[in-house]
């Protein structure tokens, strides 16, 4: 077996040089222009997309652009598109279909569409047929191009639709225009070989690659001392990073803590067959590890989860949560949850209920089963009626809010140590930051403390959010 977790494809200097040639081409059309351009991006999806939208504005700004966050005034409209639900998908048509009369106003106007859902032929097909609009197109396999597949495009005055490479590969060094300056995203593993019977991933971002760990270490010491107090290790399963210089995920989290610097260190996601005993050790014993945990569960049944290819039994999911509890008592658990898989019957559901129940996660991320063309579970017979699905959801969410209710109200009372984020947008004296149980909290502060980490007293709670006064002792 070609086992590309140990032997992962870097795209060699030599690529990465000429793509900087590109750059400076595009550049240098631009400057002939004499005006300043503009450059917005539109992004679905999970965090992995995020990080690709940042490493896309880099390589624009590299390019000579300067970013906008009103669409109607940029030069380069890039779509970075999620393919995990359906829903995700239809948005992301919805707002390239908005951006039609941009480009009748303006037909200087440059319209790209990225990232997973157009990795998927079919959809490349869509985008080819229904929307002569778009200028170019290019999957998952190919940020790093960006400049030579805007250059192409400018140039040739023609549209660029570009196939996927056959092996997905790593690009280091590309430029990164950050979103924020005090929490960032570090994929520190690309891909997934685990192929959950309901998911695209592994047919849209290629087989696990793992970056190695001195450049994951160079990044996060960057960040650091550019004054980041926050990153979060990413990749679809952090679970099973191997690095060709690092053998696993607890090693790479210890060699990340010894870094020098006031930061703290989040992962996601976690994988509940691959979470060891070295990992909740790790956990438990380095202090800039936040004590919270992403453990997808995606059902409670262990006949749903057989059939979605999950790999551990209900049985199993409980006990890893048992161990994690005991060795970090006040760890703040998330998870997953599908509603509504193939074959779901009311007594899988319930199980999943059963579940919440048990375990009194802090807070669910649920999903409504949505068939993905090409994967197995999208083919089974005994798909749910969605009128089923829905009532589930709801009896699921119903549960999961009292729940949530209950563990936020016990932390009334508490002084936390709460990371201040940033202003809210409808009320200036309002701020929202972060526990490091990664609660989102309300208060009312001074502009100065974003960035920083101040204790504050729990004041009261809803089921999404807490609201807290900074303390002085
Ligand atoms: N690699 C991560 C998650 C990737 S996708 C993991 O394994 O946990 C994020 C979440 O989307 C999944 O955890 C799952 O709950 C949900 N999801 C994935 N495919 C889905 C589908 N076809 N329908 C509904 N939800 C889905
Ligand atoms: Fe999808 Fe499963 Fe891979 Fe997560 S682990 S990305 S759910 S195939």
């Amino acid at each position: 077996m070609n086992d590309t977790t140990k032997q992962p494809l870097p795209v060699s200097e030599e690529e990465l040089l000429l793509q900087k040639q590109y750059a400076a081409q595009v550049r240098a059309l631009l400057g002939a222009e004499g005006k300043p351009h503009f450059v917005y991006i539109e992004t679905f999806g999970c965090q992995q997309n995020e990080a690709d939208s940042e490493r896309l504005l880099g390589m624009a700004c590299e390019m000579g652009y300067e970013v906008t966050d009103v669409s109607a005034n940029a030069d380069l409209l890039l779509v970075n598109t999620c393919a995990v639900r359906e829903h995700a998908e239809l948005k992301a048509l919805s707002i390239t279909g908005q951006f039609k009369h941009l480009k009748a106003k303006n037909p200087q106007l440059f319209i790209g569409i990225c990232g997973c859902m157009v990795s998927q032929e079919h959809r490349k097909a869509d985008i080819k047929n229904k929307y002569p609009y778009i200028d170019f197109l290019f999957g998952t396999s190919l940020v790093y191009r960006f400049p030579q597949i805007l250059y192409e495009t400018m140039s040739g005055h023609c549209r660029k639709l570009y196939a996927d490479e056959a092996v997905q590969r790593i690009a280091e060094d590309l430029p990164v225009r950050r979103a924020s300056k005090t929490q960032a995203w570090v994929s520190i593993m690309y891909g997934c070989n685990n192929f959950c019977t309901y998911c695209v991933v592994p047919y849209v971002r290629g087989r696990e690659r793992s970056r190695s760990a001195e450049k994951i270490e160079e990044e996060v010491r960057a960040l650091v001392q550019g004054g980041c107090r926050e990153v979060t290790l990413l990749g679809q399963n952090v679970n099973s990073y191997h690095g060709a210089d690092c053998p696993d995920f607890p090693t790479l989290l210890h060699r990340i803590c010894t870094i020098e610097g006031d930061f703290t260190v989040r992962f996601m996601t976690s994988h509940p067959k691959d979470a060891s005993a070295a990992l909740i050790d790790c956990m438990a014993s380095e202090k800039k590890i936040a004590r919270q945990f992403h453990l997808p569960l995606q059902s409670g049944s262990s006949k749903t989860l057989r059939r979605m290819n999950r790999r551990y039994t209900k049985e199993q999911y409980l006990a890893l949560v048992n161990a994690l509890r005991e060795k970090i008592p006040d760890l703040t658990l998330t998870t997953d949850i599908i509603v509504g898989f193939p074959g779901e019957s009311e007594e899988d559901f319930e199980q999943t209920l059963d579940v919440l129940q048990r375990v009194r996660f802090d807070s669910i991320f649920s999903f409504l089963y949505s068939p993905r063309r090409g994967t197995p579970a999208a083919d089974y017979p005994d798909q749910i009626d969605p009128e089923e699905k829905k009532k589930r959801f709801r009896r699921l969410t119903d549960l999961q809010n009292e729940i949530s209710l209950e563990k936020n109200r016990e932390m009334i009372g508490k002084v936390l140590p709460v990371f201040v984020q940033g202003q809210s947008k409808t009320n200036a004296e309002m701020f929202s930051g972060r526990t490091e149980g990664n609660k989102l909290v309300h208060f009312k502060a001074a502009p100065q403390l974003i960035g920083k980490t101040v204790p504050m007293k729990i004041t009261d709670a809803t089921f999404f959010a807490l609201f807290a006064e900074p303390f002085e002792s």
